[in-house]
């Protein structure tokens, strides 16, 4: 018996497993598979940092910069925005990292566990139940926390959230690959696309980097993701940054995230907890989900402690997960984002293409384009105006 049990222990679920570890509870951290690297750009932001110092003593180049270009290849260049910077790592050793202070702190770690169903008592979740190598096991706890990512089978099964449609989610495809490169170490590159999505690379060290693309929405349907990916590495204004003929492929992959935003009415229910991609915590537009994924499995966990004080897990005391400062935040910026979607990307990311045009020629136009990606600041009317009569 455990106090919580949390399936999936990437990112959201090692931080929620870590804090409540670290409070003196019996924690059960569920993992399908820890040699799975998850497909994702690794670009981690600098607040994750402050939660896991062992990252920074890694020693990993800050990046601070961003070289973005339209979809007809205008290029701004830009530092970010105060002392916050990323940095970028393969997926398997940043999980590992997180897992290993989870279980540092007391969690225990089930690995070969792909959670599929939950173990009801008089309509109550009394338990998980799991698929090993050895059979099926049962887990039993007092919360349940679902921090399984994209493929969940738990959320699904709690009854709160239905499957994915395809027009909700982003569909990516990346890669490490390694050789000589143009690419500046102290920037990440973007690539905004005349369709929803975009291509990135991101310098993992001098010599490799992790490299894709993603499509979100409609464009799912229209769009064939290896048929970009691969149009994306043959691409000339690409090349230019990766003049080898031959890079050596670590590893590819694809994978999905939900690309709407937070699943803000299907975060709780009686004696459970839905955090990171399994409850939609990506930013739309940039797919960037480590960050918000560590900060909602910290909330729940939080939440998780004051409930096993209180011995109350019903949802009415598990809405204050949903109804934190912080969640809320969250929820609020990934509408914005949402909302600027159509600009982005209408008529085939013409707004864009202006918007470069215009910030080359004018510096006060530029610190407006650099406030918007930097601090997620809405254009005004103005705004707007000058790039549709450009
Ligand atoms: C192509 C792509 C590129 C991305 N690039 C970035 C980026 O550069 N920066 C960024 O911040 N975000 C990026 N993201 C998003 C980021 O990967 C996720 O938001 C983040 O990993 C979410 O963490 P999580 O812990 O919620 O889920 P995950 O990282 O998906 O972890 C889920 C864990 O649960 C395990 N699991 C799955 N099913 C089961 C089961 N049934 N039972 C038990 N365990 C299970 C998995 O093995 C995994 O360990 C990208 C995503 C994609 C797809």
């Amino acid at each position: 018996m455990h106090d919580v049990i949390i399936s999936g222990a990437g990112p959201s679920g090692s931080q929620c497993a870590e804090v409540l570890a670290k409070a003196g509870f019996k924690v059960a951290l569920l993992e399908k598979n820890t040699n799975w690297r998850k497909p994702c750009g690794g670009a981690i932001h600098s607040s994750v940092l402050d939660l896991y110092p062992q990252l920074t003593k890694l020693n990993i180049p800050k990046i601070s910069g961003v070289i973005m270009h339209s979809a007809d290849y205008h290029k701004l260049e830009f530092k970010g925005a105060g002392d916050e910077y990323s940095i970028i790592m393969d997926r398997l050793e940043l999980d590992n990292i997180l897992r290993e202070a989870a279980v540092d702190a007391g969690a225990e770690l089930f690995d070969r566990n792909l959670s599929f169903d939950f173990l009801f008592k008089n309509q109550k979740k009394i338990g998980v139940k799991t698929k090993t190598p050895a059979g099926i096991k049962e887990y039993y706890g007092k919360i349940f926390v679902v921090a399984d990512g994209m493929s969940s089978k738990l959320a699904f099964k709690s009854g709160i959230r239905s499957k994915w449609k395809i027009d909700e989610l982003a569909i990516g495809k990346c890669a490490i690959l390694e050789g000589d490169n143009e690419l500046n170490e102290e920037y990440v590159y973007v690539f905004f696309k005349p369709y929803q999505g975009y291509g990135w690379i991101f310098p993992i060290s001098k010599k490799r980097f992790n490299i894709g693309v993603f499509t979100f929405g409609e464009d799912n349907i229209r769009y064939n993701i290896h048929e970009i990916y691969q149009e994306f590495l043959d691409n000339p204004n690409i090349n230019k940054y990766l003049p080898d003929s031959n890079y050596k492929n670590i590893w590819t992959s694809s994978y999905s995230f939900p690309a709407k935003g937070v699943l803000e009415k299907s975060l709780y229910d009686d004696n459970l907890m839905i955090i990171g991609d399994a409850g939609g915590f990506v930013s739309p537009i940039s797919g960037e989900g480590i960050q918000t994924a560590v900060f909602s499995g910290r909330i729940a966990a939080e939440t998780a402690i004051g409930a096993l004080q209180q011995e109350d897990y019903s949802k009415n005391y598990l809405k204050i997960y949903r109804a934190n400062l912080e969640i809320k935040k969250i929820i609020r910026n990934f509408k914005l984002k949402r909302s600027m979607i159509k600009f982005f990307y209408e008529n085939n990311g013409k707004n864009l293409n202006k918007m470069l045009i215009l910030s080359k020629k004018d510096s006060e136009f530029r610190e407006k384009v650099v406030n918007m990606f930097s601090f997620g600041e809405i254009p005004s009317k103005d705004f707007i105006t000058k790039i549709n009569d450009e």
